[in-house]
């Protein structure tokens, strides 16, 4: 079956950069009216030809902003509950390698802190963990999505890469959404980025939006960075 790592490959720099080139005012505007875009309309609508449709480009945007999500601002607040982290990723504070206190609550005292956030009125609350299966399990997951789920309209995770029955397991816990950032799309630099630990599979990474989805996730939040 064909998955997004294999999508994206089949897209390397030689061919993008011909799409790019390809592009002219007309294609941008053909672009612009159709209702769905196919990854050579969206290179088209990167390219400098596309410079001077920007306005058009904005309103549509606006237009389907408006069209799927209304006037809506969804407010969520994030819940650590766990920042034990096996992981040596370059950026993060929470590095393995940082010698701090950690803290990894009990499902009990996820629902104290959650209790608090949903008395101040918050409906959505997104579950964040560290990476590190054995303690931070998907059961763990579960655990506390299962408790906490009767306070909130709406329970989301972001967390470690999932496999597709780990993120079934969390949506028959309550959880309805996962947001999952990609720090990069360059392998290489990626593997630089993530020395050791289970985050430097870059596959597993880039493709968990897509098991999250065949296991029936409702909402999937894509962090491209
Ligand atoms: S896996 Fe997440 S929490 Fe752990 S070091 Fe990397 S970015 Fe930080």
């Amino acid at each position: 079956m064909e998955n997004f790592q294999n999508f994206l490959q089949s897209w390397p720099a030689e061919r993008r950069a011909q799409g790019v080139a390809r592009a002219t005012s007309d294609k941008v505007l053909a672009a612009l009216n159709k209702d769905t875009l196919q990854p050579a309309d969206f290179l088209t609508l990167l390219s400098p030809a596309a410079g001077e449709h920007l306005e058009g480009m904005a309103r549509k945007a606006h237009d389907l902003t408006l069209r799927y999500f209304g006037r809506a601002v969804n407010i969520f607040t994030p819940l650590y509950i766990s920042d034990v982290c096996t992981n040596q990723c370059r950026y993060c504070g929470f590095n393995a390698k940082n010698k701090q206190a950690r803290r990894h609550l009990s499902v009990d005292e996820a629902y104290a802190e959650a209790r608090a956030i949903a008395d101040m009125g918050f409906q959505h609350v997104l579950l964040l963990t560290g990476d590190a299966p054995k303690l931070s399990s998907p059961e763990y997951m579960a655990s506390v999505a299962r408790r906490i789920k009767p306070l909130f309209a709406s329970v989301g995770v972001e967390v470690y890469s999932l496999t597709e029955a780990e993120y079934s397991l969390l949506i028959k816990a309550g959880v309805d959404s996962m947001t999952m950032f990609q720090e990069t799309y360059n392998p290489e630099l990626y593997a630089w980025l993530h020395p050791v630990g289970p985050k430097h599979d870059y596959g597993f990474r880039l493709n968990a939006p897509e098991r999250a989805a065949r296991a029936g996730m409702r909402s999937l939040g894509l962090g491209a960075l």
